[in-house]
């Protein structure tokens, strides 16, 4: 973990927020190969789980809502952690993350439980009489509900089908820990199924479905993943059931997305608290009914964090330390490296040309300084899949070298070719 977090610091991917003032805690800042990544990932999530399926549709909505929508979601009254203090050295800790009844710090007695709540307060209006008090949203998933009828009422939309969103949402975690793991402010990508309540099962199955092969696709091994299933007595309030896909962080198991039923609770307690109807006429079934809502809810900064563990790899060639990081080509931030084997005799010149020619396609990074092997290795650490030498054959029959980072053979393709062979590795297959 160690390793990987000093990478993602000196390659600039992911770093500590507000580093100059000593930072603040539970707060992360991705930096030009970080927002890279993510913008890849969320845009895969998005083409995966909304714009090839004929059932989704997507929603942006704002980040502060109506005070009201956290009274009735129920997360004023049960959003709550349970927080102990160690009495000796005045840490404070969520009591269900520690084993035992001493701080796990220093050993000392701890106090008895007390509930926090865990949304971030603020103000919005600027004059003290008229000024509300609310939340930045603690999930995104509260807008989709508030919006449902909305929704209904202008898109041609029909049961079953879901809306997806993604988005800030925070916490006041006590504890922000592991990395990007656990902060306090992070983002989700969530999607609420609705549909009739005598298909929720079917609907549950398919939904793990889905989701368990999306990080398959996004090159995630199958052995670093598994399911947890919510034991009954510990459900959330909204929840039926719950299951969570988690995978093996190097410090263990945690979770990157739950998966829950949440039946009819939203929509009916903002129907009850907004007093607006929020059942749908299902015509097919000629019924109206308030729908059963299956949600899949993900982290996006815990999927980059068991991306980032899952491709690091450490090798020794030719005697020397290779890092690489063997991130799917679709996800990886730069796809090609673009390098003259030598600056002089007009190679610079061509390679210059080709990799202006291939950043309109995707994102590339030229680079002429240092030996061709350090620059080969200052691609690999950062996962582009593919580098690109331009060599003297080059000036003869117009060909280059594409070297592969994960087995580091090389082929050679003319140059027109070339974005062509590497398109057709970052595009979706399916
Ligand atoms: P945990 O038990 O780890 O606190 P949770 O069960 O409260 O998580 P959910 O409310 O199910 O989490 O949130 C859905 C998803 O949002 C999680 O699977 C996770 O990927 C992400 N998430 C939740 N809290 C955080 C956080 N503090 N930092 C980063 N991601 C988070």
């Amino acid at each position: 973990m160690e390793k990987l977090v000093n990478l993602c610091k000196r390659r600039g991917i992911i770093f500590q927020s507000s580093e100059i003032y000593g930072g603040i805690n539970g707060f992360w800042d991705y930096g030009p190969l970080g927002v890279e990544l993510k913008k890849n990932l969320k845009d895969d999530w998005w083409y995966v789980f909304v714009q090839s399926r004929d059932d989704i549709v997507g929603l942006d909505a704002s980040i502060i809502m109506h005070p009201e929508t956290w009274v009735a979601s129920g997360h004023v009254e049960a959003f709550h952690d349970m927080l102990v203090d160690c009495k000796s050295c005045k840490k404070r800790f969520r009591e269900d993350h520690i084993e035992g009844n001493r701080c796990p710090d220093c050993g000392g007695e701890l106090t008895e439980p007390r509930a926090f709540n865990s949304m971030l307060k603020t103000r919005v209006g600027v004059s003290d009489d008229t000024a509300i008090d609310t939340y930045l949203r603690p999930e995104t998933c509260q807008s989709i509900f508030v919006d449902f009828k909305q929704i209904c009422g202008s898109y041609r939309v029909k049961i079953p089908f879901g809306i997806a969103q993604m988005g800030k949402s925070f916490r006041n975690e006590v504890n922000p820990r592991n990395f990007i793991f656990r902060s306090r402010e992070f983002e989700q990508m969530e999607i609420e199924f609705f549909c009739h309540e005598t298909e929720e099962d079917y609907w549950f199955e398919r939904w793990q479905e889905y989701i368990w092969q999306w990080y398959l696709d996004i090159g995630i091994r199958e052995s670093k993943l598994r399911w947890y299933e919510h034991p009954k007595e510990q459900l959330a309030h909204y929840s039926k059931r719950t299951v969570d896909i988690e995978y093996e962080f190097p410090f263990g198991w945690g979770e990157l997305q739950g998966l829950a039923n949440r039946g009819k609770f939203d929509l009916s307690q903002h129907s009850k608290h907004s007093g607006k109807d929020l059942s749908y006429f299902d015509a097919d079934r000629n019924e109206r009914y308030i729908p059963t809502v299956i949600e899949p809810s993900a982290g996006v900064d815990r999927t980059i964090l068991a991306i980032l563990c899952d491709a690091y790899d450490e090798e020794i060639v030719e005697g020397e330390l290779r890092i690489v990081l063997r991130l799917h080509p679709r996800i990886a931030p730069i796809k090609a490296g673009v390098f003259p084997l030598v600056k002089k005799h007009g190679l610079a010149e061509i390679a210059m040309d080709l990799e202006k020619k291939l950043r309109k396609k995707f994102m590339t990074f030229y680079d002429d300084s240092g030996a061709i092997g350090r620059r080969y290795r200052r691609m690999d650490e950062i996962g582009t899949p593919f580098c690109i030498t331009v060599d003297f054959q080059t000036k003869e029959d117009g060909t280059v070298t594409i070297r592969d980072r994960d087995t580091m053979s090389q082929i050679r393709l003319p140059m027109n070719e070339v974005a062509g062979y590497i398109q057709s590795k970052i595009t979706h297959e399916r």
